[in-house]
């Protein structure tokens, strides 16, 4: 079908992971629609590109959408309904079916087989092209009306002026957008917006000098209500990271923002072992002839393990039978109860999100459509949903795009 006779305008705002998942989702669903991708930067895709180190950590192997909606701090309860119609399962299929093969990590985390996120960006750029979806670059929405006739009137950055039927907003983070305030003119909220998924900085003499260290069970909490995260911790030059680290940085994202950065956390070093547990084994070991310094703790590389006893104060030389009782209980709340005093954040390089954006009330999950302005829809990161590293974030934008597309294509 020619554009000429195509019917149906359909315009995605956005040429990210969202954009293009519901682009191709109208094109292949109803084929009479002319559907453009408007993406305002000169290249598409870059987030995908970036991803997962150059992996792309496409989804995650979770596929009870139950358990799914914990890993998300913001949308989970909208994204139960939504997880019911596509989930994990329908995206490896989908790319299956296009010759893209997903493997599963020890962890659960899925990328391409090829570990290269291009497989991905060549997957969508083919299927795009098979489906005859337009691509406009360089072309930044501005604002968007309702016109007398149901149509949208476009705005974009360059003066032009466009219109079409349906449209789908797939903009990433609202973050400094003029766009923001056009949709707050038809009606929409924009919950406050807020960086997640960072590191934490601290300056501090358990953890100077030991950068590249990990952790691979330890847990971490702030002094929010929030519960502790549990997982490897990794020892930067500039503080923490590591999975846990990111977890907690994405359920307290708003807290952590109000508090301008400057919190304190508490690390067990051993996960979930209790002071009992702990002064059961010192006990075991007052027992034997050996110093302390002598690695006991499996889980604890041996360099944190002495800069822990030394910020103790406990000399080289002692030997754990005469180890005096203040020194042992100073040694118990440093393994399991450790405070550190967090100073600023860090980007984490391998992902990172904005939680915060279009308010999930006004939009109808079933067909990620306005409540308030029939036939814009939206998807991905511009909607005030996210979650933790492991997939999960583009996750949703599969789930928010194909079911915007579904809708957009009836
Ligand atoms: C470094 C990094 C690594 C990541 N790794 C992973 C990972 O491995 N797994 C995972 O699940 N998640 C990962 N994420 C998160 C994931 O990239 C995002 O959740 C996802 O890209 C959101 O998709 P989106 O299409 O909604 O937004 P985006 O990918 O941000 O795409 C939005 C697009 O819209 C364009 N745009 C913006 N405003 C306008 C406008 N007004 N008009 C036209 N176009 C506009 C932008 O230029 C952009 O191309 C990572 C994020 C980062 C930053």
């Amino acid at each position: 079908m020619t554009s000429q006779t195509k019917q149906r305008s359909v315009a995605v705002i956005g040429g990210g992971a969202a954009g293009y998942f519901t682009a191709l989702t109208v094109a292949e669903r109803d084929p009479a629609a002319e559907v453009t991708i408007y993406e305002s930067s000169r290249r598409t895709l870059t987030k995908v590109q970036i991803s997962g180190g150059g992996r792309c950590n496409v989804t995650h192997s979770c596929f009870v959408p139950r358990q799914l909606i914990r890993h998300y701090p913001r949308g989970s309860r909208e994204l139960l309904g939504a997880f019911h119609r596509w989930q994990p399962q329908d995206t490896i299929r989908w790319f299956a079916d296009r010759s893209v093969a997903l493997k599963t990590e020890s962890d659960g985390r899925m990328f391409p087989t090829t570990d290269d996120s291009r497989t991905i960006i060549a997957c969508f750029e083919q299927q795009a092209a098979r489906l005859g979806v337009r691509l406009l670059k360089n072309l930044g929405l501005r604002g968007l009306t309702k016109e007398e006739d149901g149509r949208f009137a476009l705005e974009f950055n360059d003066g032009s002026l466009q219109r079409a039927d349906k449209v789908c907003l797939a903009t990433g983070s609202l973050k400094g957008s003029k766009l923001a305030r056009s949709l707050e003119a038809l009606g929409h909220s924009i919950e406050p917006l807020a960086p997640s998924l960072f590191a934490f900085n601290l300056s501090d003499k358990r953890t100077h000098g030991l950068s590249g260290l990990s952790v691979q069970d330890a847990s971490v909490c702030t002094d929010q209500k929030g519960s502790a995260q549990r997982g490897p911790i990794l020892i930067t030059h500039r503080g923490l990271s590591g999975p846990a680290i990111l977890r907690l940085s994405a359920w307290e994202a708003r807290a952590l923002q109000a508090d301008n950065y400057h919190f304190d956390i508490t690390i067990n070093w051993l996960g979930d072992v209790s002071e009992n547990q702990l002064r059961e084994t010192f006990n075991r070991l007052r027992k034997g002839k050996t110093l302390v310094k002598t690695k006991v703790f499996e889980q604890l590389p041996r360099r944190l393990w002495e800069r822990l006893i030394s910020c103790t104060g406990i000399p080289e030389t002692q030997k754990w039978a005469n180890l005096p009782k203040d020194k042992e209980s100073a040694l118990v709340a440093e393994l399991i109860s450790g405070r550190f005093a967090v100073c600023g954040k860090t980007t984490n390089k391998d992902e990172f999100v904005t939680c915060g954006g279009v308010r999930l009330k006004d939009v109808d999950f079933r067909r990620m459509e306005s409540k308030l302005v029939p036939s814009l829809h939206f998807a991905g990161e511009c909607l005030d949903i996210d979650g933790i590293t492991g997939g999960f974030n583009f996750q949703a934008a599969w789930t928010t795009g194909r079911i915007a597309g579904e809708a957009m294509a009836e």
